[in-house]
């Protein structure tokens, strides 16, 4: 009899990666699955926080996607190895700061590596031929293949059979005629496979895999570097992007405030690294300051900002207490900002 051969698919948590993992599976190939951690993850952050999401699952897709299809999953962290990708990319940028190309190089590269390491033969990804405009092209899937160095040990399910023969193909451990040809961006036949395969929990494919597609969150991203006079990032950093209101009413700081209850509570975890304010007189979000020189006029300033989005906003002030990174917490009696006064240009 011969050997069982073993695979492992790149799992992101979405349906395609789902469905090729268990085509591969159908073939009697043991699978498990990778699944990667840049930080930029969406994976049911904003979800998990913000209370008015209460009711929405709370799940990590890509663990569910293993429990679905009975196979291992290896989580892999890869913050700070990804940087290098999101500083540097090669291919450049997509549509905001998402360095799709570069990313997918980068995640099969870490597989190929991965199957060395651990004795597996091949590697399996959900991509479709057109699907993604910078990713999944027919000109640039070849790219990934070569650039990562995986070559032909790189298998797409979905659409192997618009593509040359790969080596798990030619050596016949999978079935070439049981693949499929899918191209584009129509879902019409991943929904028939859905059917076929009986799988009733899956994540809906909407959203992208990670907030670098965001417009708003590149925004942010680049009005951190920006501020820093550097690109550079820390894990905290980026997921306090994810987090609360961002304004910049001066060059030199800018405001996190909460947008709500959930978010305030997330953002008490941060408190001991910022000088932050808290509405006393009247129920209010969280604030925190981010930036260097801050002068009391700035805090005078935050302070009234904060007090605007508390429910004191149209009381004649609201009592607040500031407690400053090196001189401890005093008290303020500001008056909330008027609307007109909240210049839309301090919205990062
Ligand atoms: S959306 Fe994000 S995780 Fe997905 S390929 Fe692009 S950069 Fe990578």
């Amino acid at each position: 009899m011969s050997e069982q051969k073993k695979a492992v698919a790149l799992i992101s948590g979405g349906l395609d990666s789902m469905l090729a993992a268990k085509i591969v599976q159908e073939q009697g190939v043991h699978v498990e699955g990778i699944n990667f951690y840049t930080g930029f993850c969406v994976e049911g952050h904003t979800h998990a926080i913000r209370r008015k999401d209460r009711d929405k699952q709370k799940r990590n897709n890509a663990l569910r996607v293993a429990e679905q299809l009975g196979i291992k999953l290896h989580i892999a962290d890869v913050v700070e190895p990804y940087k290098a990708v999101l500083l540097n990319p090669r291919h450049g940028y997509g549509a905001n700061m998402n360095p799709c190309l570069d990313c997918k190089i980068f995640m099969v590269s870490r597989a190929r590596k991965w199957i060395e390491t651990h004795d597996f033969d091949f590697i399996i990804t959900g991509e479709v031929v057109g699907q993604r405009p910078m990713s999944q092209r027919r000109d640039t899937m070849p790219l990934v293949s070569r650039q990562s160095g995986a070559d032909d040990l790189l298998l797409r399910p979905l659409c192997a059979r618009n593509l040359p023969p790969t080596l798990p193909e030619r050596q016949g451990w999978v079935d070439r005629n049981r693949l499929y040809d899918i191209s584009g961006r129509s879902r019409k036949r991943q929904m028939a496979l859905v059917e076929e395969f009986g799988i009733t929990d899956y994540a809906q494919p909407a959203g992208g895999c990670c907030f670098l597609t965001d417009a708003s969150y590149s925004a942010k991203l680049r009005d951190l570097w920006a501020s820093r006079g550097s690109r550079e990032y820390e894990l905290d950093d980026i997921i306090l992007l994810k987090v609360g209101r961002h304004l910049r009413p001066r060059p030199h700081f800018k405001i996190i405030v909460a947008r709500e209850e959930g978010e305030t509570r997330f953002l008490e975890g941060y408190r001991h690294r910022f000088s932050h304010i808290r509405t006393l007189s009247h129920a209010g979000p969280l604030t925190l300051l981010d930036g260097d020189g801050i002068t009391d006029d700035d805090l005078h300033l935050a302070a009234r900002i904060a007090a605007r989005y508390s429910q004191g906003r149209d009381a004649d002030t609201v009592e607040v207490s500031v407690t400053r990174q090196e001189s401890g917490t005093s008290k303020l009696e500001v008056t909330p900002l008027p609307p007109g006064e909240i210049d839309p240009g301090w919205t990062v």
